[in-house]
């Protein structure tokens, strides 16, 4: 199974991190070893000091796939998810100064927490989805899936020329702007269309 995320596919965020709007999805993966299910606390990892929350939205693919075409992609997911793709920052900004690759700054143990799935059908148009997070009790991103800039489609078929696609695979598809540093002891709270999907805290 692997993780892929994407970057960059909410123009406000893209912005508020003085990064280029892309023209092509922008991905990378993250390991198994990454993920945190069943609300379990996210541990503040020892080599960063500015660790950032991003909360996106997550679907699981169905089938096996390659070179999906956009038109057939909706038929390799069904069921939707919240999850947090946790950002070593000031690692990242030392890799992309350099040009150098993420894993150490996105793919850490613990950095991709993850809610249960529901099925499509529960919160119906996907297109169309209200999505928060509150940290402490005070919201800090808030997004809609009508605000991606790559499709849930868009995705599946450009990653899928690159990298088969398989049953269990996870796609996190970007996050909203509201991006910001958590602490130990912070509580995080994620809705999806209203609903507590998520509530966990930082150890
Ligand atoms: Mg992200």
């Amino acid at each position: 199974m692997k993780i892929i995320c994407i970057g960059r596919n909410y123009v406000a965020h893209a912005r508020e991190l003085n990064n280029e709007v892309p023209d092509k999805p922008v991905f990378f993966l993250k390991p198994d070893s990454a993920l945190v299910i069943a609300n379990r606390p996210f541990f503040y990892p020892e080599f960063s000091n500015d660790v950032h929350h991003e909360l996106e939205v997550v679907i699981r693919i169905n089938r096996l796939g390659r070179s999906i075409e956009e038109g057939f992609a909706h038929r390799y997911y069904n069921e939707v998810a919240l999850g947090v793709d946790f950002t070593a920052r000031d690692l990242q900004a030392e890799q992309k100064k350099k040009g150098l690759p993420w894993e150490i700054a996105k793919g850490f143990d613990y950095s991709a927490p993850i809610s249960e799935f529901y099925p499509l059908d529960k919160y119906g148009d996907i297109h169309k989805l209200s999505f928060r997070l509150d940290v402490n009790g005070k919201t800090v991103q808030d997004g809609n899936t009508s605000l991606m800039i790559f499709s849930f489609e868009k995705i599946i078929a450009y990653v899928s020329r690159f990298m088969t696609l398989k049953t269990g695979d996870l796609i996190y598809t970007g996050t909203p702007a509201g991006v910001g540093p958590v602490a130990i002891n912070d509580r995080l709270e994620a809705y999806l269309e209203g609903d507590k999907l998520m509530d966990f805290p930082v150890k």
